[in-house]
């Protein structure tokens, strides 16, 4: 089958390699129709992944047809078109029995190793699906593979860093940093019914933002901009969606008093300078998340069936599989903002 290879930092290929089997009782073996790029997959591409191990095929945001499930698999049956969860849980652990499968102690990434247990990823024609009864959940016949692709982990992203930051009806919520992570904030909080400011240094970014219903805001301008929509006071929550130090210091910035700053950038710096006057000063709230598809995926499916939210309306390539490397390098290049490929 063909896949989705890292072979060492920037050097992504598609190659020919052996198509998965079943490997445990619980596996399921899925015929990919459709997946795409995350910003995650940026990490083992500029080689800043701990002990990624070269050959693993990428991938963890994928749909696609069920083909095979082994003798344990009860709730997941062939021919069912499926989603998947990015991150895989064990559904036993201390974590999983509290229902927190984000943190489940036996969890692995599709398409990562090193940091994690190695697990081969969609970006390829087939994919093994360890433990498929959680993993995997049934795509509604309304939702298409496009927007489907988008509850395996960024839209169930977007949506935590609202649900957790507290988002209420009738806020004022400043998203920092308009990549695919943020503009799915941006569409989750619009439809908690926030007031949205978008802040961004990329003007089709910011085209993208101001198309799901946010004020768009070059980063200059972030602080009259949210002074001026707040009376002075500064944005209820802020979404902190770019995963870098200069994001987060602005985002702490922007909040009003005993405000929250919610963040869902992914950060891997151990020694960050929190200032601590600031956050004592203005009692603020910082909170981390990362996305809970396993506990949201059936609300947003639902939504997406019912058409509230479309999230598939930031894919701005569609690519098929074989332009993997080009792909990337445009994702990489900010020259797309998300790419879907299709087998
Ligand atoms: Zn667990």
């Amino acid at each position: 089958m063909r896949a989705v290879v890292l072979h060492g930092p920037g050097d992504v290929r598609v190659d020919e390699v052996d198509g998965p089997t079943l490997l445990e009782p619980g596996d399921a073996i899925v015929e990919v129709t459709a997946t795409a790029i995350c910003g995650a997959d940026l990490f083992p591409y500029h080689g800043l992944t701990p002990g990624f191990e070269p050959g693993t095929v990428l991938g963890h945001e994928f749909v696609g047809i069920v083909r095979e499930v082994g003798p344990a698999v009860e709730r997941i049956l062939p021919g069912q078109r499926v989603v998947n969860g990015s991150m895989t849980r064990d559904g036993t652990c201390a974590y999983c029995r509290l229902g927190l499968p984000t943190q489940c102690e036996g969890r692995s990434l599709f398409g990562y190793s090193g940091v994690y247990p190695r697990l081969d990823g969609g970006q390829a024609e087939l994919v093994r699906i360890p433990r498929a009864d959680l993993v995997l959940e049934p795509l509604p016949d309304s939702v298409s593979d496009e927007a489907g692709v988008f509850v395996a982990d960024i839209l169930p992203t977007g949506w935590g860093a609202v649900v957790r930051g507290g988002v209420e009806a009738g806020d004022t919520v400043c998203v920092v940093g308009c990549g695919p992570v943020g503009l799915m904030a941006i569409l989750a909080a619009v439809h908690h019914g926030a007031r949205v400011l978008a802040v961004d240094g990329i003007e089709t970014r910011r085209a993208l933002a101001a198309s799901l219903g946010a004020e768009a805001l070059d980063p200059e301008q972030a602080a009259d901009g949210v002074a001026q929509a707040t009376g002075g006071l500064g944005a209820d929550v802020v979404i902190e969606a770019a995963g870098s130090q200069e994001a987060l210091d602005a985002a702490l910035r922007l909040a009003r008093g005993r405000g929250t700053v919610s963040v869902v950038g992914a950060h891997f710096e151990p020694d960050y300078p929190l200032d601590n006057l600031h956050m004592f000063e203005h009692e603020l709230t910082l909170r981390f998340t990362i996305g809970d598809p396993t506990n949201d995926r059936v609300r947003l499916l639902e939504l997406l069936a019912a058409g509230a939210i479309d999230p598939a309306a930031i894919v701005t390539h569609r690519l098929p599989l074989a332009d993997a490397a080009e792909a990337y390098r445009l994702f990489d290049a900010r020259e797309a903002t998300k790419v879907v490929l299709t087998p």
